[in-house]
């Protein structure tokens, strides 16, 4: 039923033979007999050139050896029974295109949603989550209610379960993946569900974004050939008894047959331990990591197959490099119809949430958020109407899909364009990787000399956005954007996110730790690094306009008597070596940014001078002046006490032209009441229509510049 398969194999053949050796080469070495006769050699030569390789022939002191070099595969065991062979040594790997020799750059899969798409590999952790099998309507609808809120990107659902005993529920079928769906477009999710057989492609295709082959099925290359063929994103399992290797020869099945959207699930193999379900075999995360390009996922829910184990096996992987996890959740999993006891209460699946969204920049990443990178705005779940009505009786036709809620996504889908976002610095700056992981390849990077003329830039309109570091974790405010705040008064908050910040000592070719007389960096670079530092006392310390200046400066320098302190994306950016790296003293070493935007960018849907524009609102940040009188600033922090809000940071910075004269800039935390309402439109009404009439009664001026959702820390 899938005649293009054939054709497509073809190509793939021909596309082979045309491929550069030294990427896809399949190397053999044979080690021939000692006495082998002139007839046998030529024939084994004969052999290998008929099925195109090339051969080298090395006469050593001892052996004589046939280095063979194809661009497909062959058996080793045809080749060691051919008369005169003593010895057939592999040498390259089975898979091709699953490999990081066939494709160097990771994989990033993106499944097409609602609000543009969902990257899967690259700077972002994302979470899967939803029950075992979908039960009901009513059951599948209050799982993704809840993990769409809790930050899930992808509902999971089984329709069609392939379980060990055939009296066990079997899912509902075609009805389970039409409920599924119903559930995700409600809710904003697209959805993942496990295929069993081939049979199946014509019920599931139009209903399914991510199609799941389960750990049983991962070597049923027939079904993986119909469901490679679909070009869809596929997650694969890997089987319960599965190397490492079989799991990339099964990708390559997928891969060969026409998707390149395929994501690695590690998700246990079975060993001698009783202990828990399967075993989680977490170093298959960086073993893969740098045998393939793909993305790989971690399923902690069947690896340890008990609810209380699998966030901290869910944590490990993310720790362990790990693109994303699927966790199993359900609302009532006592009553579960499968995997009850490994299935997550929401609550858990709510900490598990908060704790990623802590550990994720340890590690570099950032969790991935529905509607984040300001493609449309706002969280998921209040832009789309209620559950009821939904998709009910649904016809599988393209003219259904146009009907109502469906025409409204797919006009939501179409992609934005790149938005400027501005920055202090050179490339290789912290700020230029903060841009890149607050809005991926959204964002069109502008480097500026100075905070000033980055603030000028989004106030006159040259840029979208700016992103302006306001805090760092060890050498504390950066005053100047403080400051900024009151010098473009035009200029608000969007959004704010926490990078860990890891320094390396950067240096030309050829420098060494002993060549190095001058260090350059940011004021701020050599008190991260004291300690470090002390040990060089000689060295000179220069200061620099940024860290990547620093960079720059010493690569165009050129002297290996010069290092800088930088990041080692500034390193890339400038050719440089890393003489050393995680040099900063305190490995919790974190610099807050916000991003900014220009007044009439950054109001949203809030009438009453909101400003949200990236997801929930966590946070509302708000500049005002005490009146000069006794008990001024007490009062105007009651205000907040008196709203039962907590205030985490509190910045004084002198007025302008009016000397002992100060203003004060607040951080407010409105997370708890964004918890009961979601998007935070009640914070945003407590923050404009209280705290904010309050203050203004007790205080000279009062601001606010922002109300976003605070990321990562
Ligand atoms: C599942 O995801 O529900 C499932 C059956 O997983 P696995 O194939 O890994 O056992
Ligand atoms: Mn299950």
């Amino acid at each position: 039923s899938y005649p293009y398969l054939a054709e497509h194999k073809k190509k793939l053949y021909t596309s082979f033979l045309a491929l550069d050796e030294s990427r896809i080469g399949v190397v053999v070495v044979i080690v021939l007999e000692k006495n082998i006769s002139a007839e046998s050699k030529e024939a084994i030569r004969a052999f290998l050139q008929k099925n195109h390789f090339r051969v080298n022939e090395i006469n050593g002191e001892e052996d004589t050896i046939f280095g063979a070099v194809g661009k497909l595969g062959i058996d080793p065991r045809e080749v060691q029974v051919l008369p005169g062979v003593a010895r057939v040594i592999p040498i390259s790997k089975p898979y091709k295109m699953a490999s990081r020799e066939f494709k160097k750059d990771d994989t990033v899969v993106e499944v097409p949603c609602a609000r543009g798409s969902i990257k899967i590999g690259g700077s972002k952790v994302v979470a899967i989550a939803g029950p075992c099998a979908v039960e009901s309507r009513e059951q599948i609808f209050n799982v993704a209610r809840h993990v769409a809120a809790a930050g899930a990107v992808l509902l999971r659902g089984g329709a069609f379960k392939p379980r060990t005993s055939p009296y066990a529920f079997q899912g509902l079928g075609e009805e389970g993946v039409r409920l599924l769906r119903e559930a995700g477009d409600a809710f904003g999710l697209p959805v993942v569900s496990e295929i069993v057989s081939m049979e199946h492609i014509p019920i599931m295709r139009d209903y399914i974004d991510v199609f799941q082959i389960g750990a049983r099925n991962m070597q049923n290359f027939e079904l993986l050939k119909c469901v490679g063929a679909l070009a869809k994103p596929v997650v694969l399992k890997r089987g319960l008894a599965a190397t490492i290797e079989e799991l990339l020869m099964a990708a390559e099945y997928l891969l060969s047959s026409g998707t390149d959207s395929v994501i690695l699930c590690e998700r246990g193999i079975r060993t001698y331990e009783q202990a828990t379900r399967n075993t989680l075999d977490l170093s298959a995360i960086p073993v893969l990591r740098s045998l393939t390009h793909l993305p790989v996922i971690v399923d902690p829910s069947h690896a340890v197959g008990i609810r209380d184990k699998v966030a901290p096996m869910a944590l490990a992987s993310i720790a362990a490099g790990a693109d994303g996890i699927v966790v199993e959740v359900h609302c009532n999993p006592d009553k579960a119809m499968s995997d009850g006891a490994q299935s997550l209460y929401p609550q858990q699946f709510d900490k598990l949430m908060r704790d990623i969204d802590v550990l994720a920049p340890v590690v570099g990443k950032e969790v991935a958020r529905l509607g984040s990178g300001g493609r449309c705005g706002g969280s998921q779940a209040e832009n789309v109407p209620p559950a009821e009505g939904g998709m009910e009786q649904t016809e599988r036709s393209e003219g259904l899909r146009l009907g109502g809620r469906q025409r409204d996504i797919i006009s939501a889908a179409r992609p934005p364009s790149k938005k400027i976002c501005a920055f202090m610095g050179k490339p290789g700056a912290f700020a230029d990787q903060a841009i890149d992981r607050f809005f991926g390849e959204d964002a069109d990077k502008r480097a500026f000399a100075t905070f000033r003329e980055m603030f000028r830039a989004v106030s006159e309109g040259a840029a979208d956005y700016g992103m302006a570091p306001v805090e760092n974790s060890l050498a504390g405010a950066v005053y100047d954007n403080y400051d900024n705040f009151s010098r473009f008064e035009d200029v608000n908050i969007v959004g704010a996110i926490t990078l860990r910040i890891e320094h390396s000592l950067l240096a030309v070719q050829g420098a060494a730790l002993d060549t190095i007389k001058n260090v350059y960096s940011h004021p701020h670079g050599f008190p991260q690094c004291d300690d470090f530092l002390e040990k060089y006392p000689a060295w000179k310390r220069i200061e620099a306009e940024s860290t990547a200046d620093a960079a720059q400066f010493v690569a165009h320098n050129g002297s290996v008597e010069n290092a800088a302190i930088a990041s080692g994306l500034a390193a890339r950016y400038n050719n440089l070596v890393e003489l050393a790296q995680g040099i900063e003293s305190n490995k919790r070493n974190y610099t807050r940014f916000v991003v900014i935007a220009r007044e009439d960018v950054a109001r949203s849907r809030f009438d009453g001078g909101g400003f949200l524009f990236f997801g929930d609102i966590t946070k509302a940040s708000l500049i005002f002046t005490t009146k000069n009188k006794p008990g001024a600033l007490y009062e105007c922090l009651g205000v907040f006490h008196a709203h039962a809000l907590n205030m985490t940071r509190l910045e004084s910075r002198p007025v302008h032209g009016e000397p002992w004269r100060h203003s004060f800039y607040a951080d407010i935390d409105v997370s708890a009441d964004n918890a009961e309402s979601a998007g935070g439109e009640r914070a945003a009404k407590k923050i404009v229509d209280g705290v904010m009439r309050d203050l203004k009664a007790k205080t000279e001026s009062v601001r606010l510049l922002g109300l976003y959702r605070e990321r990562d820390c």
